[in-house]
C-alpha cells in the first residue's frame, strides 16, 4: 500500500474527499445516495434527482475519496500525520475542511465528545512526539485561534475590540498583532480553549434554516524547539500548523440572503475565491515553474496564510459533501473547487 506522504505526488498539495453520512432526517425523506464512491481515489455524482436536470454521471479524482463508513482516525492518518513531522522540524502546513454548511467541516476538524477530529488528534499527536524527544529539545506550543467574519479578524481565545492587524515579519514570517497566544500543555486545555472559541464564531440562520458559519475559524499551532547539548546559543526551530474550518461555501443565491447577509455572502466568496486562486497558482507554479504570482493580497484569509501556503509547506484540502438528493448543486460546486486545487 502506498504510504500517505506518495499522495502528495510532487505537488505539494493533497486534496481529499469526505461524504458525510445521511442524517436521520434525511433518511426519513429519501435515502438514495447520490454518491458513488468507485475507489481510494475517484467517485461519480449521480444526478437524477427530481429537481436537476440529467446529466451524464461525471468521474472525479482525487488523492483520497472517503465514503460515509470513513473514521476520524483514518481521515487523520491520511491527511495530517504526516504532516506533524515535518511542522516539529521547522516547516509550515495547512489544513482546509471546504464546504457547504452541514456537510461536516466542524465534525471533520474538531470532531464530537465520541471521536476527536484533526484538530485534538494533531495536539494529541505533537504532546506525544514532543514528550519522547523532551531529552534532546526543549520545546513551546503556543496557539492561537481567530476567525475571520466579513473580512475581519476577531481574536477567539480572549476577544476584545482592538483591531487585529496581519503584519509581515522578516523572520517569523506572518504575524497577527494583539492576538492572545495560548501556551498549551496538555490536551485538556487545548479542548477547554477550542470548545469556548467555537462558542464565540458568529453564526447566523440563513433561509436555508440551518446555523450556518458565516466565518473563517483558524487554529494556528506554533512550535519552538532548540537542541538541549548546544544551549541558548543553538538554532530556533519554528514551525506553524495551521487548520482551518472555513465559512460554508453555498452560494448566497440558494439561500436568498438581502442586505447586510449578501454583503457577507460575497465577502465569504471574496476570501474562498482568493485561497482557490492562490492554491490554483501554486499547484500551476509547481507544474509549469517559472514566476506565477500567486495573489495572496486578495483576501484577508490569503494573506494570514500566505508563510503557510506554497514553498516547502504542505497544503491539506478536505472537501466535505453531504450523499443528499437536494445537495447536489452545492455538492457539484465542491467537487469542482476541490479539484481545481491540483
Ligand atoms: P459543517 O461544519 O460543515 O456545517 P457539521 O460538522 O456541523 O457541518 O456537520 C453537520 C452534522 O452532521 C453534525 O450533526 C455532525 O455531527 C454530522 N456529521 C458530519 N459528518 C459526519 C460524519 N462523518 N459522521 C457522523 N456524523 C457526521
Ligand atoms: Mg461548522
Amino acid at each position: 500500500e502506498l504510504s500517505p506522504q506518495s499522495n502528495y505526488g510532487s505537488s505539494n498539495i493533497l486534496v481529499a474527499v469526505r461524504c458525510r453520512p445521511f442524517s436521520t432526517k434525511e433518511l426519513q425523506t429519501n435515502n438514495q445516495s447520490i454518491i458513488r464512491v468507485l475507489d481510494a481515489n475517484s467517485l461519480i455524482v449521480l444526478t437524477g434527482g427530481s429537481k436537476i436536470r440529467r446529466n451524464k454521471p461525471e468521474t472525479f479524482i482525487f488523492d483520497y475519496v472517503f465514503n460515509e463508513t470513513a473514521s476520524q482516525k483514518e481521515i487523520f492518518e491520511k491527511s495530517t500525520l504526516t504532516l506533524i513531522d515535518g511542522v516539529l522540524n521547522g516547516f509550515n502546513s495547512t489544513i482546509f475542511a471546504y464546504g457547504a454548511t452541514g456537510t461536516g467541516k466542524t465534525y471533520t476538524m474538531i470532531g464530537d465528545g465520541n471521536s476527536a477530529g484533526i484538530i485534538p488528534a494533531a495536539f494529541t499527536d505533537l504532546f506525544t512526539k514532543i514528550e519522547a524527544n523532551q531529552r534532546e529539545r526543549t520545546y513551546s506550543v503556543r496557539m492561537s485561534y481567530l476567525e475571520i467574519y466579513n473580512e475581519s479578524l476577531k481574536d477567539l481565545i480572549y476577544p476584545s475590540n482592538i483591531v487585529l492587524d496581519i503584519r509581515e515579519d522578516p523572520i517569523k514570517g506572518i504575524i497577527v498583532s494583539n492576538l492572545t497566544e495560548y501556551m498549551a500543555t496538555n490536551i485538556q486545555e487545548v479542548m477547554e480553549c477550542l470548545n469556548l472559541g467555537n462558542q464565540r464564531r458568529t453564526v447566523e440562520s440563513n433561509e436555508v434554516n440551518v446555523v450556518s458559519s458565516r466565518s473563517h475559524a483558524i487554529l494556528q499551532i506554533i512550535i519552538e524547539s532548540r537542541d538541549k547539548a548546544s544551549g541558548i546559543e543553538s538554532e530556533l526551530t519554528i514551525g506553524k500548523l495551521s487548520m482551518v474550518d472555513l465559512a460554508g461555501s453555498e452560494r448566497n443565491i440558494m439561500t436568498n440572503n438581502k442586505g447586510i447577509r449578501l454583503i457577507e455572502g460575497s465577502n465569504i466568496n471574496k476570501s474562498l475565491l482568493a485561497l482557490g486562486n492562490c492554491i490554483n497558482a501554486l499547484s500551476e507554479r509547481n507544474e509549469r515553474g517559472g514566476r506565477i504570482f500567486i495573489p495572496y493580497r486578495d483576501s484577508k484569509l490569503t494573506r494570514l496564510l500566505k508563510d503557510s501556503l506554497g514553498g516547502n509547506c504542505k497544503t491539506v484540502m478536505i472537501a466535505c459533501i453531504s450523499p443528499y438528493f437536494e445537495c447536489c448543486l452545492d455538492t457539484l460546486n465542491t467537487l469542482k473547487y476541490a479539484r481545481r486545487a491540483k
